[in-house]
């Protein structure tokens, strides 16, 4: 029996949630130089330095690398041989939010009620995801997810013959309206497949497929290739200054369906990509 202290729970997550809103990870800041290095259009370029500079005075000075600090997105995966000592795993986890968001300094970004929009003024509640497991596996994965990009995500009942040119030309008209609404170069996750609920955390959960250790299908790898192409020939651009860097990455991921149905679902990341696994 794995035992975890209900403390270190709620201080991994505090940092945590400071640290992704404020140190770009090395693959962020490689994104961008391989970026700039790929573009031609001389704005486009000067918008990617800018942003590399932006997440690199972030780093600097401790400050968030973009005013919305996002919603905490929270994965917790935990196996049936974890005890946590001193308290529930669900309030450690929502203190851990409200300590980051209060000690970092972050925006509050949550409102209590979506029609009366009253600031809970703590960025409380968090979203939070639970997967169990066998054994003494415990990790969670955390997100601060901003809206910009995530307004801009879409879900459709696809229907089963609209095949997989139907699924790309969804993904390619989504992020077309999107523009430059979701702050790009973005991130899409794609899900396809489960249901109506489920397909949508499909789409969350291929945000952060970098860290999923889910080994490589060269199949889907094929289709996200294709897709990546096609949406970085929009000429959407760094920010919406057009160039050849719309997209960051593509991830999709995939589950068995119902015969009649074909779920489909988007979730957009910004440029800035802030997420972490935190493995006890
Ligand atoms: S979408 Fe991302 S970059 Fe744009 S404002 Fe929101 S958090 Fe910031």
């Amino acid at each position: 029996m794995k035992k975890i202290s209900y403390n270190k729970i709620i201080n991994s997550i505090r940092d945590s949630i400071i640290e992704i809103n404020c140190v770009p990870s090395s693959e962020l800041l490689n994104k961008y130089v391989s970026a700039i290095e790929n573009e031609d259009n001389e704005l486009s370029k000067k918008v990617l330095r800018n942003l590399k500079e932006n997440a690199i005075i972030a780093q600097e000075n401790m400050i968030p690398i973009c005013q919305d600090t996002g919603t905490a997105v929270v994965f917790l995966n935990i196996g049936t041989e974890v005890v946590i000592e001193g308290g529930y795993i669900n309030e450690a986890i929502f203190e851990g939010v409200r300590l980051g968001y209060q000690e970092g300094y972050l925006r509050k970004s949550i409102v209590g009620n979506p029609i009366s929009r009253i600031n809970t003024g703590d960025n409380l509640p968090p979203i939070i995801h639970t997967n169990i497991l066998k054994g003494d596996i415990f990790n969670i994965i955390i997100l601060a997810k901003g809206a910009g990009s995530e307004n801009m995500s879409a879900l459709k009942m696809m229907s089963p013959s609209d095949g997989l040119e139907g699924i790309k030309n969804f993904v390619v008209q989504t992020v077309k309206n999107a523009g430059a609404n979701p702050c790009p170069p973005i991130t899409v996750g794609v899900g396809i497949g489960s249901n109506f609920e489920g397909v949508a955390l499909l789409a969350k959960r291929a945000l952060i497929k970098d860290i999923l250790d889910i080994p490589v299908d060269n199949s889907i790898t094929a289709i996200e290739t294709d897709i990546k192409n096609k949406l970085n020939s929009l000429n959407i651009g760094p920010q919406g200054f057009g160039g050849k860097t719309s997209v960051f990455d593509v991830a999709i991921l995939m589950e068995p369906c119902h015969i009649a149905s074909l779920p489909v679902a988007i979730n957009i990341n910004c440029h800035v990509i802030r997420h972490k696994k935190i493995i006890f």
